[in-house]
């Protein structure tokens, strides 16, 4: 079995799917592994190390999408790069496949097998490939180092001989994952947090990194949906947060904002009003950007200054702390790996919930029903 290693195409994109250290027990299970030259390199990891570990450096990048058993990827391969493929390879990856599944054609017409990592369910015993929560966790601190670089303050209380300097005050909205590890962050650098999220459980979270959580009265409404996940609440609901939005937003330094329902574009929490709220010089990080932002001022990937206050909208804050987030992601890879390499061969099970549940293709067909659904043709206008 052959596995490849690409050097990422997209844009700004500095991650790799694997690092050298985990590459060992598939080396010593016999899989031959191939690196395009220089993929390691953004992250940290030079071609010698990964020599060094036993895999081959080619600069071939056809010959390894043409040979590859398994291809793990951080990011879908482009259409051109999918028309290589090898049939009945497996490629692994963040492949977008309800955000942008036709994208994945030229793959699936080929019988290539896609495992999302999107969609690893989010059981106990997949939490070792859970890569969402690895990325989420790494946004969540960058962020709030993203904010504090920004701001023209400082984030702790410090009492000097000129007197005192007050605390940064940080909103996080949205305490799942990415929030949870803002709140931690601004709270090592000795900022005074409230925190805010529609599910009742996070509150309890909140409290135990010693911030504040923001209690909104929604009327007794269900907010859960199911996983962990928030369900998608009805205007008025959501304008009871927006409220207190406009209210906390007039006194935060920072806001950071993670909000997400699973699937649907990200609830829009902040209006204007709120960032008109915010002192000249505060910073508004809105992480929701990839799915289109929580604040309606957000454009995503670009940076805004609104009367004084920054917005910044990132579309890829993993990519800006490449070591550490290709590290946790090639390990999420390498634990996936195991479900499909077994004594060193490609060995798919579907059986596995794990895998069903990642699996967006296999052998010519969309696996995933919210997948083929989204690719069956659609009716033509007019047509009966
Ligand atoms: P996510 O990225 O989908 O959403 C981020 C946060 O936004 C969530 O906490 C959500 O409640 C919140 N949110 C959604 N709509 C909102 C609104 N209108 N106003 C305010 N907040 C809103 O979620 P996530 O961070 O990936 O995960 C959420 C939770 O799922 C985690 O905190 C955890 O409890 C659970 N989880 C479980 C596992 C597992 O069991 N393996 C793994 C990861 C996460």
């Amino acid at each position: 079995m052959l596995l490849g290693i690409l050097k990422e195409s997209a844009p700004a994109e500095t991650r790799v799917a694997l690092l050298p250290a985990s590459l060992k027990s598939l080396i010593a299970q016999g899989a031959a592994i191939q690196v395009e030259a220089g993929a390691g390199e953004a992250a940290g990891a030079s071609d010698q190390a990964y020599i060094d570990v036993g895999a081959a450096i080619i600069s071939d990048r056809a010959s390894i999408l043409a040979n590859a058993d398994v291809l793990p990827v951080v990011n879908a391969p482009t259409t051109a790069d999918q028309a290589q493929l090898k049939p009945g390879a497996a490629v692994i990856g963040f492949l977008r496949p309800l955000d942008a599944p036709a994208a994945l054609l030229p793959a699936i017409q080929r019988g290539v097998t896609l495992f999302s990592m999107e969609l690893v369910p989010r059981i106990t015993r997949a939490q070792s490939m859970d890569a969402l929560s690895s990325m989420a966790t790494v946004a969540g601190y960058k962020a709030v180092i993203a904010a504090a670089d920004r701001l023209p303050r400082m984030f702790p209380m410090l009492m000097t001989a000129a007197g005192t300097v007050p605390p940064a005050k940080v909103f996080v909205i949205g305490a799942g994952v990415a929030g949870l590890q803002a709140i931690a962050t601004a709270r090592r650098l000795g900022g005074v947090v409230e925190a805010y999220d529609v599910r009742a459980a996070a509150g309890e979270q909140v409290r135990s990194l010693g911030a504040k959580f923001l209690d909104v009265d929604l009327g007794g409404i269900n907010t859960e949906g199911g996983g962990g996940y928030a369900a998608e609440l009805t205007e008025e609901a959501l304008d009871r947060g927006r409220d207190l939005i406009v209210k906390t937003a007039a006194h935060s330094d920072v806001i950071v904002t993670t909000a997400l329902v699973p699937g649907r574009p990200a609830p829009r929490l902040i209006r204007r009003a709120a960032v008109e709220a915010m002192r000249p010089g505060s910073v508004l990080v809105d992480l929701a950007a990839p799915a289109g932002g929580n604040c309606e001022l957000t454009k995503p990937g670009v940076t805004q200054e609104i009367n004084g206050v920054i917005l910044l909208a990132p579309l890829n804050l993993p990519a800006e702390v490449p070591a550490d987030a290709s590290n946790l992601y090639s390990r999420n890879v390498v634990n996936f790996l195991g479900l499909i390499v077994k004594k060193g061969e490609l060995s798919v099970d579907l059986a596995d919930e794990v895998l069903a549940g990642a699996c967006v293709a296999h052998q010519g067909k969309p696996v995933n029903p919210r997948v083929a659904k989204l690719l069956e043709p659609q009716p033509v206008a007019g047509s009966q």
